[in-house]
């Protein structure tokens, strides 16, 4: 069923798990994602990114994303992710989303605040929740030095503030994940003391953005059929753990999806030449991503929570 995104988080947040968040370009897509919900008994999100939008359209994603949660027996919810336009934040609270993303992380913490503040009242207004951003969730080896790591990583007392002046529903935290494939080289991971440090100041459910794992099997599998990713890093189980300990209660995964999607299509392409029918070049894929989610759910604690 379409159940609202806050509904869920908090009871995530008071069950001491966190939900997964899944990003959906096409209906395969999202189809393998409420399948591994179902099939975990887990309450689940779909996102768009004005990316995904720009490629499908928003018609287009929500129309798959709200068939298959009326049809769904677990709660899933629509999300749009990582809005930094403000009319596309608006026109996804006008078309129904359950739950939008306003991303003014970009922006200076006064003129975040201001943004993020009407995004809340509008959203509210029609009951949709609103998830900001404080902090750079950027590639780590965007940041030279220690010392300008620290500076774009959120600051748990703005945080604090930030919470408290936008009245937002959910907070997005940098802790240290990038968002892509390639993650910590040679660097230091999960930044856990402050989200400590975070959790303790911010009472809403807390936001991991960049978690993807980037499996080794599903590395494997692409490099064998003929794909090429140089060196892949992800977050570590136990760093995944540890912050959903320490408060996360939504994951945003993107990347491993995509790998399962284009381990399957690769598989398939090179076992089977001579195979032309789209339904048979997806399934693979299909399966691949089913599993991957379902992975990624149990190690959320979500499996078994719907
Ligand atoms: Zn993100």
């Amino acid at each position: 069923m379409l159940t609202r995104t806050k509904r869920t988080l908090l009871k995530a947040q008071k069950g001491g798990y966190a939900v997964g968040a899944f990003n959906i370009n096409n209906m395969e897509i999202a189809h393998a994602i409420v399948e591994a919900a179902e099939r975990e008994k887990a309450p689940v999100i779909c996102q768009t990114s004005e990316g995904s939008l720009a490629y499908a359209g928003m018609d287009m994603l929500l129309a798959i994303g709200r068939q298959l949660g009326h049809a769904s027996k677990v709660p899933v919810s629509l999300h749009l992710d990582h809005g930094t336009h403000l009319e596309v934040v608006r026109e996804a609270i006008r078309a129904g989303y359950q739950s939008v993303m306003y991303d003014g992380s970009a922006h200076p913490f006064g003129r975040n605040v201001e943004r993020t503040r009407a995004v809340v009242t509008l959203a509210h207004a029609r009951g949709v929740s609103v998830e900001a951003e404080l902090g750079a969730i950027a590639g780590i080896e965007d940041f030279v030095s220690v010392k300008q790591r620290n500076a774009r990583l959120t600051n748990p007392e703005r945080a604090r503030e930030f919470v408290k002046k936008t009245k937002c529903d959910f907070l997005a935290v940098a802790i240290g994940t990038s968002h892509g494939a390639y993650k910590f080289k040679g660097r230091s991971r999960l930044d856990l003391s402050r989200l400590k440090e975070i959790r303790a100041r911010v009472r809403v459910p807390l936001v991991l953005h960049g978690a993807s794992s980037v499996p080794k099997s599903l590395v494997k599998t692409i490099e064998k059929h003929g794909g090429t990713l140089g060196e892949p890093m992800g977050v570590s189980d136990f760093d995944l753990r540890s912050a959903v300990k320490n408060g996360i209660c939504k994951v945003n995964t993107d990347t491993d999806v995509r790998l399962a999607f284009t381990a399957g299509i690769r598989k398939v392409l090179k076992q089977e030449p001579d195979e032309f029918d789209p339904r048979k070049l997806l399934a693979p894929a299909y399966e691949e991503m089913v599993s991957i989610i379902r992975w990624k759910i149990r190690l959320l604690g979500s499996s078994g929570k719907a």
